[in-house]
């Protein structure tokens, strides 16, 4: 019994298959497809090219096409990655990540809260992403205002909203004319999973995603968005 125990571990890894969740969209602008990779890592295809966002090694990239684009939204270790950027990256390749990025990852075009650059038939706009109270002490934070981005993708299928690490803030409560929003919950980081709720019911997106959530109980989330007429896309971003 023992040996045959053995046997199954070690061949396991050989025949494991990626159950990567994939959500494929059709506009009428073409399609559009979300690869769930892991914790705050994910891919967005549409209009023949490949965004990837915050990508970790911690997840599976079997398989995955290289980076046309590539979003980093702050230096944290679970979405800064530079071997990781390394593989995605190709000729041509454009990386776009805060000042806190491209002091540790050269070749990183720099773009600020407030910003925008358009990308092929995309216009990236960085917002705020940051703690109004969590941190590892009294008087810092875990993610000081200014430091690091959340990014709104915006194009002809509407405007996808990847908010980084941050607490509730004001100006994600404001946001207009989101499609999709990608929101974290995790403490002692991010969000409660009522705080997400409150927000994503200010800012009005049609479908959210709980992202970045590992250890929540997403059951809350969801009770919390119940009659929001918001959709809820629960994803197993552990798989
Ligand atoms: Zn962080
Ligand atoms: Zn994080």
């Amino acid at each position: 019994m023992k040996y045959f125990l053995v046997i199954l571990l070690v061949a396991a890894p050989a025949f494991a298959q990626v159950n990567r969740p994939v959500d494929d969209g059709s506009t009428p602008v073409g399609p559009v497809r979300l690869t769930v990779i892991h914790h705050a890592s994910l891919m967005i295809e549409a209009f023949g090219q490949v965004i990837h966002i915050d990508p970790w090694g911690a997840g599976n990239y079997d398989g995955l096409p290289q980076a046309d684009l590539i979003l980093i939204t702050h230096a944290h270790a679970d979405h800064l990655d530079p071997k990781m950027v390394a593989k995605l990256k190709k000729p041509g390749t454009l990386v776009l990540g805060p000042e806190v990025v491209a002091r540790s990852l050269p070749g990183t075009t720099v773009i600020r809260n407030g910003e925008t650059r358009q990308f092929g038939e995309w216009t990236i706009e960085a917002v705020p992403a940051y703690n109004l109270k969590r941190g590892p002490g009294p008087g810092s934070l875990y993610h000081p205002r200014g430091e690091g981005n959340g990014y709104v993708l915006g194009s002809s299928m509407g405007r996808t909203y990847i908010a980084g690490d941050t607490e509730a803030i004001p100006e994600m409560k404001a946001l207009q004319d989101i499609r999709v929003a990608f929101l974290p919950m995790n403490l002692p980081y991010t969000m409660t999973p009522d705080e997400a709720a409150q927000a994503a019911r200010s800012f009005g997106p049609r479908i959210v995603y709980p992202y970045h959530y590992r250890g929540t109980d997403l059951a809350a989330f969801e009770k919390a968005m119940a009659d929001s007429g918001i959709a809820v896309r629960i994803r197993d971003w552990y798989y």
